[in-house]
């Protein structure tokens, strides 16, 4: 197949909301009255972000989710992608399943496919994402104030505990590794968080590189410190035997892959943000506070301050 056929086949869908969808040399956009436009885009590299032989569906799914995070972490709503894909060759399995899962995805949230690249080389994908935000509004990671408390979305660490699995670090039973490796494989864009968030977060992020890595981005960038307390970070059943062990101490802290948020909000919102929780069904759990300061403290259970080395994943170390 040519790669003409190959885009028409699997990357050409209808895009009502664009003025020009893919097929032109450019894809046409208006953004809504008093909007402005959020834009992100994220790469996900074969051999750095996932194995080679991974799932396509997953992998689909998996290129949109970390993007739709980013429109998330700004509080933006997710309008329109492009999907820039280098492929070893035209394996139309291969194809039918990667745009399956990422169609999938793109579907619940309306998000828009308008455009993109496809040339041959080792697989690599790279989406980017437009999505909309009143530019009031927007959740920018400088604005977390001192006294502020410090909140994070769903559970930390399973998607890293899952990968240490899959290392040979850990050792999980099939059902504590399938309960993980969702985390690892599908994780869950929190677009509708995002958006309650507004006019109520004062800063947020979303976590991609640990949460003590992307929180400290917050605080970097807002002038601040925190301290947090490990008893309260939210983690999974499964996660809950390991957290006391320094393995599990490590995926909580520092582990990447979870893209829940992490927020900031003053604590006059306490109520309202736990009313946002039970509206979204998705546990949001206050795990601490701004204070003067650079740099995050954890204490333990006992209270004593931790000394987590691992500042999180970065790519040139
Ligand atoms: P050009 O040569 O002008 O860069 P291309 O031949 O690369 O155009 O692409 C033709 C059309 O197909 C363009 O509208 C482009 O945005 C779209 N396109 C190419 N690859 C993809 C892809 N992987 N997903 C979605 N659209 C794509
Ligand atoms: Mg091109």
């Amino acid at each position: 197949m040519t790669e003409f056929d190959l885009i028409r086949k699997y990357f050409t869908r209808p895009a009502p909301n664009a003025l020009l969808g893919v097929g032109d040399d450019a894809a046409l956009l208006k953004v809504s009255d008093d909007h402005v436009l959020a834009v992100s885009c994220d790469m996900l590299a074969s051999g750095t972000h996932f194995f080679p032989d991974a799932d396509p569906f997953m992998l689909g799914h998996k290129a949109l989710a970390v993007n739709l995070s980013d429109m998330a972490a700004m509080g933006a709503t997710p309008r329109w992608a492009t999907l820039a894909i280098a492929l070893p060759d035209a394996d139309e399995t291969w194809l039918e399943r990667f745009s399956a899962g990422f169609f999938a995805l793109a579907q619940q949230y309306g998000v828009e496919l308008i455009g993109g690249d496809t040339t041959r080389g080792p697989l690599n994908l790279c989406v980017t994402i437009l999505g909309e935000v009143p530019a009031q509004q927007a959740l920018r990671r400088s604005g977390a104030q001192i006294g502020d408390e410090v909140w994070v979305s769903g559970t930390l660490g399973d998607a890293a505990l899952a990968l240490a699995h899959l290392q040979g670090r850990a050792a999980l039973s099939a059902g504590e590794f399938a309960a993980c490796a969702l985390a690892l494989h599908q994780p869950q864009p929190r677009v509708a968080l995002g958006l309650a968030l507004r006019g109520i977060a004062s800063s947020a992020i979303d976590i991609s590189d640990g949460l003590l890595a992307d929180l400290g981005h917050i605080l970097d960038a807002s002038h601040a410190a925190a301290e947090i307390s490990l008893a309260l970070l939210p983690v999974s059943s499964v996660m809950r035997a390991y957290v006391t062990l320094p393995l599990g101490e490590q995926c909580a802290l520092s582990g990447g892959d979870d893209y829940e948020l992490c927020f900031t909000a003053p604590a006059v919102r306490h109520a309202g943000i736990t009313g946002i929780s039970a509206r979204l069904e998705l546990p949001l759990a206050c795990i601490g506070k701004v204070v003067a300061g650079r740099g995050c403290i954890v204490h333990d259970a006992a209270g004593n301050r931790l000394n987590p080395g691992n500042a999180g994943y970065e790519h040139f170390r």
